[in-house]
């Protein structure tokens, strides 16, 4: 049994089946998707907190509820914790999600029909950015530039080219599956010479921000979005910041512009996974994520298997699978059969649809925070490229499963 779970156990078996059995998935298997992480404890039982039971609409020392005293200590926690991680003037701790956080910069500078700038979903980008299924695309005029055909990264003359065309109100830049250092600068820039404001969004990359192994958008950007249980480790959940000029206009974005009650137990959470993030041994992890996906690239490379723009500079890669004639579904379906776990991503200039695609996403920041290093990234890379190159191979697939199960053994899930 479970004992974190034994009231769940008591009053719904279901539930607590469901329960035991994702735990046997998170510890047996190895992850590979680039968004996702495995929390403190801290930040489970800060997630999992009686602050859930709290109701606080408003804002630290403004709420429209009595008994907001303790919860208040919280906020200002995250807030304080994350300006200083970030070196940020403001920032509202409040929204639910990553794709909530960009909503609410939307919200504070634009009208519906106005023009975004931002990456297309199929090079990188994010549904919240521009895609047609999504309210951004629904509510705005969306123009979006890619990458270079060239080398497979933003080319910014071309960036600045659309740009100057569309004439947009806001420029988005930041991506869900971009492999390469985001040029900020650049981009602060391009929005300069066209009049726009900037938002970053940093949602994957937020711990590498903080630890200085990717450039920080904060000096460049109007608005910097992020999620919080990425790279970052922590509650799900999205952080916006900006400078102080446009604070009470996000703060009125989120409350009452878009949410009503905050959800207090996971700002609680955000505050424990910020103080977590301003650790030494934190920006050692994240310096960790990166030597591993240089590590894990090099083997795929060495395997000669296509790594979208030849490589990579943060904790995610892309494998073009096109020369191998399989696509991604396949892939990721049968590297789960071998206790691999990644995910199938459009590649640029994609042929097939999102649901097929011709590309695998594989990240490290989940394996890293188990504690491995580039030798295990070295096995994980050559069991990949042994599983892509046998795609549907009974006797391979048992012996990649054998091999990743000694490697979970020997690196559990904290
Ligand atoms: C994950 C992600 C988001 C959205 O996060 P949700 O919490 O799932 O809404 C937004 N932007 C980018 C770039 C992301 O990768």
């Amino acid at each position: 049994m479970l004992p974190q779970y034994k009231h769940i156990k008591d009053i719904d078996e279901e539930v607590y089946d469901a329960l035991q059995k994702e735990h046997e998935r998170q510890n047996y298997k190895i992850n590979l998707i680039a968004s996702e992480n495995y929390t403190s404890k801290a930040v489970l039982e800060a997630q999992g907190c009686i602050m859930t039971n709290k109701y606080a609409e408003g804002y630290p020392g403004k709420r429209y509820y009595g008994g907001c005293e303790n919860v208040d200590i919280a906020e200002r926690l995250a807030i304080e914790r994350c300006k200083r991680l970030f070196g940020a003037e403001h920032a509202n701790v409040q929204p639910h999600s990553g794709s909530a956080a960009n909503m609410a910069v939307y919200f504070t500078v634009l009208k519906p029909r106005d023009t975004i700038l931002s990456m297309d979903v199929t090079h990188g980008g994010h549904l919240s950015h521009s895609s047609p299924v999504n309210f951004s695309g629904k509510l705005y005029n969306v123009v979006t530039y890619g990458v270079s055909r060239k080398d497979e990264m933003i080319d910014h003359d071309e960036v600045l080219g659309i740009a100057r065309k569309a004439k947009p109100k806001l420029i988005v830049v930041g991506a869900s599956a971009y492999p390469r250092i985001i040029d900020f600068k650049r981009f602060h820039e391009i929005a300069d010479d066209v009049g726009a404001y900037l938002m970053a969004d940093i949602a994957h990359i937020a711990g590498m921000v903080t630890a200085g192994v990717h450039p920080s958008p904060v000096p460049h950007a109007d608005f910097v979005t992020t999620t919080t249980h990425k790279t970052l480790r922590g509650a799900r959940g999205g952080i916006v910041m900006c400078r102080e000029e446009f604070a009470r206009d996000v703060d009125r974005a989120v409350f009452p512009g878009m949410q009503g009650g905050p959800l207090m137990h996971v700002i609680a959470a955000k505050a424990v996974c910020l103080k977590e993030a301003l650790t030494p041994e934190f920006k050692a992890y994240q310096e960790q994520i990166v030597k591993n996906a240089k590590a894990l690239a090099d083997v795929l490379i060495e395997n000669r298997l296509r790594l979208v723009s030849g490589g990579t500079d943060n904790h995610l890669m892309l494998v073009n699978l096109r020369e191998l004639g399989i696509t991604g579904k396949d892939a990721e379906a049968y590297l789960s059969e071998c206790g691999i776990i990644l995910n199938k991503n459009t590649i640029p200039f994609e042929e097939l649809g999102p649901f097929v695609t011709s590309g695998i996403r594989i990240g490290t920041p989940s394996v890293t925070t188990r504690g491995m290093k580039e030798n295990e990234m070295r096995l994980i890379g050559s069991l990949i490229a042994r599983g892509v190159q046998n795609m549907g191979d009974a006797n391979v697939r048992d012996k990649i499963l054998s091999e990743i199960g000694a490697l979970c053994e020997k690196f559990p899930v904290p």
